[in-house]
């Protein structure tokens, strides 16, 4: 039987080989790749995936599978042998589901409905997209159906993103969010004034910029010989091997946040990606155990520690140094109530951390009754328009600035969204319980020393890599299920001091 696993074993370390190919190409295409050789390098990713959900789904990779389960299980459920091809068997099964045909015609609507979509979002008018996101949604009904996962529709698409997530929970979770949050943004909206940003206006060299994330990222225990920060438009962190992760941030001048925050937001998702037990290498193991808990991981470092007090106390004599101009005047306090400013805004990825899930919270709500026949296409913008203004409190001028303005839709990806605030939510149970473990913790982050929390976060949670399934891994290490609440109680606490309102 050991004969078998070790065959099942190359099988899927030559589907990783080649997932690994495709990852460069695409990292390549958004940083270095000149503008013309898009058709080409569509070409050469279309045949490498092919080629790998071929070996995926073959007959070779079924029967080895069937041989070697009971045996494996026999090991233990904790074994690695176990956890190989449990995660084996999903990745096949829900590759097998799907039919070759509609996988193919996934992406021709995808690539068309993207092209329409950029359009359409420029001369904002929803109408030119709207019969692409008809067929996105239709395709991803007979996806969903095809797979046959949980009670509702939407659990099958929202299991390829979240395993083992259920639609009912996470609404259950979100309904608790947003009783809590929608206080919040009143609050700060009547005390609009309370906190100024305008410190974060000056200019900065770009190239200045660049260099501080590297100082940062380096510090808070990325590793550059095992990876490397490039620039490109939307910032991303990829996994080529444990030991090349790579990470990107976008500059803008007059405005430091962006990059540097970005950047420790893909640190975060790297310090996951380079942590994972090296032995998972070349397994369907090396990855995180749900998007959801690996954006636990890149918020937890971007607001829970980045946009703390301890963190900018140790931060702003790096600034002072390289932008004096900027910010040799500019004070600790001022700082971290500047990079802290919340308030309704339009667009999600500019969004503070309050507001920000109920921009998450709106899609979610849309693309499930989308999915599941509750709402339609044509009706979406309204409900898209009517929900902002119940929620976050701002009416969208136009459909460019409201529901055109993410790419997910038009690249196919729904169910995708809840994993953003699920990470969120998360990240702040983990936090809580990393606080209890070090509680010299808050001193520790203002003299720039990381290691105990990313030494932390590793043993409880990155080298598991997706042996432990993001149910168990919370049921570990913060003994107990999905919870909103500590996330919650951060944020009231943290914008009723900011705000000066009673929490
Ligand atoms: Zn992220």
């Amino acid at each position: 039987m050991e004969d078998r696993f070790k065959l099942l074993a190359e099988r899927f370390a030559e589907i990783a080989d080649l997932n690994a190919a495709s990852a460069v190409l695409q990292w390549d295409q958004e940083t270095y790749m000149p503008v013309q050789g898009c058709a080409a390098r569509s070409n050469a990713l279309a045949t490498i995936q092919t080629e790998a959900h071929r070996r995926l789904v073959s007959d070779e990779v079924a029967g080895l599978l069937d041989a070697v389960e009971g045996w494996a299980r026999a090991r233990g459920e904790d074994s690695f042998e176990a956890a190989f091809v449990r995660t084996a068997r999903r990745d096949h099964a829900r590759a097998r589901k799907v039919p070759g045909e509609l996988v193919a015609e996934l992406a021709r609507t995808t690539s068309l409905a993207l092209e329409a979509w950029q359009a359409a979002r420029a001369r904002s008018d929803f109408a030119a997209f709207a019969p692409h996101l008809e067929k996105v949604v239709s395709l991803n009904r007979r996806k969903a159906e095809a797979l046959e996962t949980g009670e509702r529709l939407y659990d099958a698409l929202l299991d390829e993103y979240e395993p083992g997530a259920k639609t009912s929970e996470v609404e259950a979770a979100f309904r608790v969010l947003r009783e809590g949050l929608v206080p919040i943004v009143r609050e700060v909206v009547a005390r609009e004034g309370a906190v100024s940003s305008a410190v974060l206006n000056a200019e900065c060299a770009e190239a200045e910029q660049f260099e501080l994330c590297k100082e940062v990222v380096a510090r808070l225990g990325y590793d550059f010989e095992r990876g490397r920060l490039d620039r490109s438009a939307h910032a991303f962190t990829t996994t080529f091997s444990v030991d090349d992760v790579r990470i990107t941030t976008r500059v803008k001048k007059d405005f430091l946040p962006s990059a540097l925050y970005a950047a420790v937001h893909e640190c975060g998702h790297a310090l996951y990606a380079q942590g994972i037990d090296k032995r998972f290498e070349r397994t369907p193991l090396n990855d995180g155990a749900s998007l959801g808990v690996h954006e636990s991981q890149s918020r937890l470092w971007e607001n829970l520690v980045g946009r703390g007090r301890p963190f900018c106390a140790w931060l702003l004599p790096l600034l002072r140094k390289r932008f004096p101009d900027a910010f040799g005047r500019c004070s600790q306090e001022e700082f971290y109530r500047a990079v802290n400013k919340a308030g309704p805004s339009l667009i999600r990825v500019e969004a503070d951390e309050v507001t920000y899930n109920l921009h998450v919270l709106l899609r979610f709500e849309l693309e499930s009754a989308l999915v599941e026949g509750r709402l339609k296409v044509s009706d979406a913008p309204e409900a898209w328009n009517a929900r902002m203004s119940d929620t976050v409190g701002i009416a969208p001028p136009d459909d460019a600035r409201g529901i055109l303005q993410d790419i997910h839709w038009a690249a196919g990806l729904i169910g995708y969204f809840p994993t953003y605030t699920l990470g969120n939510i998360m990240s702040a149970q983990f936090y809580a319980k990393a606080r209890e473990a070090l509680p010299e913790l808050e001193a520790q982050l203002a003299r720039g020393e990381f290691a105990p929390l990313k030494g932390w976060l590793g043993e409880k949670l990155h080298v598991h890599g997706r042996k432990v399934s993001a149910g168990r891994l919370l049921q570990r290490v913060v003994n107990g299920p999905l919870d909103s609440k500590p996330f919650l109680d951060y944020l009231q606490r943290k914008y009723a001091e900011l705000y000066g309102f009673q929490p």
